[in-house]
């Protein structure tokens, strides 16, 4: 309702975001085919350890004992991850963490199960090697990602352990057995993000342009080809739901994903609330409401307050309005209580 209100009236000062990310870098080892953070030129200085933990008492002193994501790149890659996890622990923010799992061994992984980490989340695209290893660029990361997935979840406390999958042409015949593999592992759960553009997701140093509009699902080697099979696969992904298999999408987010897989466009029929959910940070502390759009200020110059409630957030969140992409299917972007 509030969010209703804000949304209409652009008073966005009447909320503050819900979903706080920290691309904490843009260094990956990985060749995603569904991204391009791999394309980072690793010039521009990232923030350091201080740094970090001063934009932590930021979003302290804003939101109170908040939540946020730590993703990447792969956030293993920095030597001071756990300093800065741990200083967040220390000030009772509720830390998750994206990573493809590709660098932890038994070391690292003892290290994240005492790091008071909350959750983590591993991805998975597929049963097998040769999906998984195809999606992600590199071969060998299948192996490393189910073996991070058994060291961390094996010996978990109090952490959750989950999967994250990309839904696309090239992995629908494997949901299924996704799933089950989920549940006879005991993970904590499954989410499904469905395919998008790669080019959303480049790294900030190295052209992050938004566009308008864009049609990149047309003719794209991962896109299903055979469609009925994608919806009736996303219909199996709901009863297996039902039937209380660990799913992380709601039901409304699952029947959105089949709209979009029928046709994107669809999504444009929801509104984008990312111009009042979202606050992410990028590796040098500039922050957006969008991922796609400009920075609205670098958080080390602005308190995250003023900049939530900036001239360039304000303009931004009428451009959000009327933005015609349809990257609002992600899953850090949707939201089940936006209106149709
Ligand atoms: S999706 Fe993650 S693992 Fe893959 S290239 Fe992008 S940042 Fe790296
Ligand atoms: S749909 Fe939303 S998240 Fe995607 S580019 Fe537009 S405003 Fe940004």
């Amino acid at each position: 309702m509030i969010s209703n209100i804000a949304y209409i009236t652009n008073h966005a000062n009447l909320l503050k975001p819900s979903s706080i990310t920290i691309d904490i870098t843009d260094k990956c080892s990985l060749r995603c085919k569904t991204c391009s953070k791999w394309l980072s030129k690793g010039e521009k200085e990232e923030l350091d350890t201080h740094s970090w933990q001063k934009v932590i008492s930021l979003l302290k002193e804003w939101l109170g004992d908040c939540r946020v994501c730590i993703s990447g790149g792969e956030l293993f890659l920095r030597d001071d991850i756990f300093e800065i996890i741990s200083f967040a622990r220390k000030q009772n923010v509720y830390v998750t963490a994206v990573t493809s799992g590709y660098h932890i061994d038994t070391t690292l992984a003892e290290k994240i199960l005492t790091s008071g980490l909350n959750g983590i989340s591993v991805t998975l695209n597929g049963i097998t090697p040769e999906t998984h290893d195809f999606t992600r660029g590199v071969k060998g990361s299948y192996e490393k990602a189910l073996s991070a997935i058994n060291l961390l979840n094996n010996s978990k406390k109090n952490m959750f352990v989950c999967v994250t999958t990309v839904l696309m042409g090239y992995n629908q015949q494997e949901v299924v057995d996704l799933i089950k593999f989920t549940r006879e592992n005991h993970l904590d759960g499954i989410t499904f993000q469905a395919l998008h553009d790669a080019s959303s997701f480049r790294p900030f140093d190295n052209g992050h342009h938004f566009h308008e509009e864009n049609t990149w699902y047309v003719n794209h080697s991962l896109w299903p080809k055979d469609i009925s099979n994608m919806l009736s696969v996303i219909d199996e992904i709901i009863e297996h739901k039902k039937k209380g298999y660990p799913v992380g999408n709601s039901f409304e987010s699952l029947q959105w994903m089949k709209r979009y897989f029928q046709n994107p466009k669809e999504m444009l029929k929801t509104k984008c609330m990312v111009g009042l959910n979202n606050f992410s940070i990028d590796p040098y502390g500039e922050t957006r409401l969008c991922f796609n759009m400009d920075s609205i200020g670098n958080i080390l110059s602005q308190k995250p307050n003023k900049l939530w409630n900036c001239r360039k957030a304000i303009q931004q969140r009428k451009h959000i309005k009327t933005c015609k992409n349809t990257c609002r299917i992600l899953m850090c972007n949707f939201n089940d209580k936006k209106a149709d």
